[in-house]
């Protein structure tokens, strides 16, 4: 393509435009109108890619469980119980959404409904429960959105806005409500709406109890109107229906102290007719043995309860566990800063000594998993700072580095880094 020679007019958009180029037939474009080019065909490669992935959605091309498993173990660091249930729930969730297809299926079944099965992971805070998430994402064919269970009882009247946790979902289906209908929803930290008393009939916490009974609404499976763009502040808005029946949810949350009344249960099961059982529990990991009671005595309304019938945990981290999500994921945290450090031509490594100090040091704040970066990040500050631009072509992280940089940062910083 030739540069014109100026004060010509765009064959596009007719203005005279001092910088225009020319094609072979003698027709010129301006750079507003490449630009725009450019966006309408990326535009079109987009739809065609996300058309493509709709077009997987047969039973045939379907990832199986095993393939999800396999996915998420390439980012996330054990967690297998939780790993092994979200696949299936995945995978019957895309069966689902086939079974209204009657090419699909053996007509022996046809009047039986596959009804689906919310999902509620119980673990502590930084244990991966939103990256399994956001990992999963990666992998689907459907919408799929994270959305904070908190962000509603902000909203200060009781049990509105529910409809709210809806509008991303719909954004992310670019507004094709068929499409949002069978998409998947994360909500977090589900346990921040529980109740806070024990006892329902003495302790009425009537707003964490309202805006379960409207989160209820949704995860039942019924006609929602959502505002298309979130929110009450703008009351002109058309409300868009949408019905959840078929879109699954996933919920998170890190029930602090529930170990507490697994404990209490598990105990009050025990005594009297099976004390042998007693010895075989595992108390360092009380999670796993976590079951729906526990989550109604932690505060969540029966009906909750039951609309999220597949219940999973996620593992404490321990030393080794932290170590490996410091070096092996595809994302993980050492490889991101090589990766930052290689672009100015400079290679990045972390001696075994300096590794373990900085797990001991996540585990010395009881910071877990997500203090890593934290530590990582307070350790190459300097470095990224002074680095870029010398002639340096290697910079090696020991133990000793690793700890003058921490000791140099402020203990209280760090913890609040998180
Ligand atoms: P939460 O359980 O609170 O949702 P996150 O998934 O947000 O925790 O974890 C916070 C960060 O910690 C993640 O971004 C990730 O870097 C790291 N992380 C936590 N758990 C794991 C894990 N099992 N494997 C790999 N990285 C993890």
């Amino acid at each position: 393509m030739a540069k014109a020679k100026g004060d010509e007019v765009c064959s596009f958009c007719g203005r005279t435009v001092p910088h225009l180029f020319q094609g072979q037939d003698g027709s010129l474009i301006c750079p507003d109108c490449i630009e725009a080019g450019h966006k309408m065909v990326q535009d079109m490669y987009a739809k065609q890619a996300q058309a493509q992935k709709m077009d997987l959605l047969s039973l045939n091309n379907l990832p199986k469980p095993q393939d999800i498993k396999n996915f998420l173990d390439q980012y996330v660091i054990g967690q297998d119980e939780a790993k092994r249930f979200l696949s299936v729930a995945v995978y019957n969730h895309y069966k689902r959404i086939l079974q209204y297809d009657n090419s699909k299926h053996d007509d022996a079944y046809k009047n039986v409904e596959i009804e689906k099965s919310n999902i509620i992971m119980v673990g502590s805070t930084g244990t991966g429960k939103t990256l399994m998430a956001r990992t999963i994402a990666k992998l689907l064919a459907v919408p799929f959105t994270i959305v904070d269970a908190t962000v509603i009882t902000e909203a200060g009247y009781v049990g509105e806005d529910v409809e709210s946790l809806l509008v991303r979902l719909l954004q992310e289906a670019e507004y094709d409500v068929a499409k949002a209908e069978r998409g998947i929803v994360f909500i977090d930290e589900i346990d921040k709406i529980a109740r806070k008393g024990d006892n329902p009939s003495i302790t009425r916490d009537v707003n964490g109890e309202g805006v379960q009974q409207a989160l209820l609404k949704l995860l039942e499976g019924s006609i929602v109107n959502v505002p298309p763009k979130g929110g009450r502040k703008h009351p002109e808005q058309e409300f868009i229906k949408v019905n959840t029946q078929n879109i699954l949810f996933i919920c998170g949350g890190a029930f602090d102290g529930i170990e507490r009344r697994i404990a209490q249960r598990l105990n009050t099961q025990v005594i009297g007719f099976d004390t042998q059982h007693k010895q075989h529990i595992d108390k360092k990991n009380l999670l796993q043995y976590i079951a729906p009671q526990d989550l109604k005595a932690f505060g969540l309304i029966p009906e909750i309860v039951g609309r999220l019938p597949i219940l999973t945990y996620l593992e404490p981290l321990d030393r080794s566990a932290l170590r490996s999500i410091l070096i092996e994921p595809h994302n993980a945290i050492t490889k991101q800063y090589q990766k930052l450090m290689a672009m100015d031509g400079i290679t990045l490594t972390f001696t075994d000594e300096a590794l373990d100090y900085i797990v001991d040091k996540a585990i010395e704040f009881k910071l877990g998993a997500r203090g890593l970066r934290a530590l990582v990040e307070t350790i190459m500050m300097d470095y990224m700072f002074e680095l870029p631009g010398q002639n340096k072509s290697e910079l090696a992280i020991t133990r000793e580095l690793a700890q003058s940089k921490i000791e140099k940062a402020n203990d209280l910083r760090l913890q609040n880094a998180v």
